[in-house]
């Protein structure tokens, strides 16, 4: 995976620092999208907070990282799907953790229809999608 992060930073004229490596491999070990101060946790004391905010940005603007927005405006990160593949999230609406799940593919493609015919219906041409599930975790029920 780093592999593909230099090449696509490089693209970018961008060096690969330990910094941006620090949050690529803090993200590449998390089970789902994460905070900036989440993040600041792993990558601590060796990446300064600023110096993890240039990071994300940097990262943002290559297209390595995306932003979750949450509902209680708290922004997540996580890499991006052509690094880690397609997949959906679980939102906790108690605790607020945003998990990630990769559905199995009778169940994908059964989305991908019903994501088609709903476009339709708005003359929408649909490139890709994202389902948000939310409830309770099981820490939470
Ligand atoms: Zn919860
Ligand atoms: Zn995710």
């Amino acid at each position: 995976m780093d592999r593909e992060v230099e090449k696509r930073l490089r693209d970018h004229d961008v060096r690969y620092t330990k910094g941006r490596r620090g949050v690529v491999a803090a993200l590449a070990s998390s089970d789902g999208p994460k905070s900036a101060s989440e993040m600041y946790a792993d990558v601590s004391p060796a990446v300064p907070l600023s110096s993890l905010y240039r990071s994300l940005t940097v990262l943002e603007d290559a297209g390595v990282v995306v932003p979750h927005y949450g509902a209680k405006g708290l922004t997540r990160y996580e890499l991006a799907e052509w690094l880690t593949g397609h997949h959906h999230h679980v939102i906790c609406v108690q605790c607020g953790v945003v998990e990630d799940i990769a559905i199995p593919e009778p169940y994908e493609s059964q989305v991908r229809k019903i994501v088609a015919e709903i476009s339709g219906l708005v003359s929408f041409a649909p490139a890709d999608h994202a389902l948000e599930i939310e409830g309770r975790c099981s820490r939470c029920q």
